[in-house]
C-alpha cells in the first residue's frame, strides 16, 4: 500500500485517510509532529487492510448461500435474517448474533477452519434468532446438528468456544 501524504493549513487537529486502489491518501495539518502522524498512518493502514480482507472473504465465500442451505436442512427455512457476513474485528468470538436486528456475524478465522466448523458456528448464531440464550430448549435446536459436540470440542481446542452469552447481541 502506498501512501501520499498531504499536509494543509486549513486543517487543525484530525488526520484523515481514503483508498484510492491501492494507494492511501492522507490529509494531515501541516504543523503535526512527524511521530505522531506515523502513528496514524499505521492504524490507517491496519484499518484499511482488516477491511480489505473482509471484502474479499466476502465475496469469495458467499455466507448467504450457506445460510439458505442451513436454513432448508435445519430450520424447514423458518428463519428470516437481515444479513450475514464475515468481519475482521471479532478475534475471540466465533460469530455474534444479533436477533433484534436480524443481523448475524462471523469471525473471518472461521473462513480457514473446516466446512463442518464454520456450519456449527452459523447454526449456532441462526438458533439464537429463536432462542437469544444458551438454554436447553436452544442446545436441543443446535444439536440437530449432528456434528454440533465435534466442532464445540473443535473450537475449545482453539480457545474459541465459551459458554459465555458473549455472543447474544
Ligand atoms: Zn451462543
Amino acid at each position: 500500500m502506498k501512501v501520499e501524504i498531504r499536509r494543509s493549513k486549513r486543517r487543525k487537529k484530525t488526520v484523515s485517510a481514503k483508498l484510492y486502489g491501492d494507494v492511501m491518501h492522507v490529509f494531515a495539518p501541516h504543523n503535526i509532529p512527524e511521530k505522531e502522524l506515523k502513528k496514524v498512518i499505521k492504524n490507517f493502514k491496519k484499518r484499511f487492510a482488516r477491511q480489505n480482507i473482509k471484502k474479499k472473504l466476502n465475496e469469495e465465500q458467499n455466507l448467504n448461500e450457506v445460510f439458505n442451505k442451513l436454513n432448508k436442512i435445519y430450520f424447514d427455512g423458518k428463519i428470516k435474517i437481515k444479513s450475514i457476513e464475515y468481519v475482521t474485528n471479532q478475534q475471540k468470538r466465533c460469530g455474534s448474533c444479533n436477533y433484534r436486528k436480524k443481523t448475524i456475524r462471523i469471525s473471518h478465522s472461521l473462513a480457514h477452519m473446516p466446512e463442518w466448523v464454520r456450519d456449527y458456528v452459523i447454526i449456532h448464531e441462526m438458533a439464537h434468532i429463536l432462542e437469544p440464550n444458551h438454554s436447553k430448549a436452544f442446545w436441543n435446536i443446535v444439536y440437530r446438528y449432528n456434528l454440533a459436540e465435534r466442532a464445540r470440542g473443535f473450537l475449545i481446542a482453539k480457545g474459541m468456544e465459551d459458554n459465555q452469552e458473549s455472543d447474544i447481541e
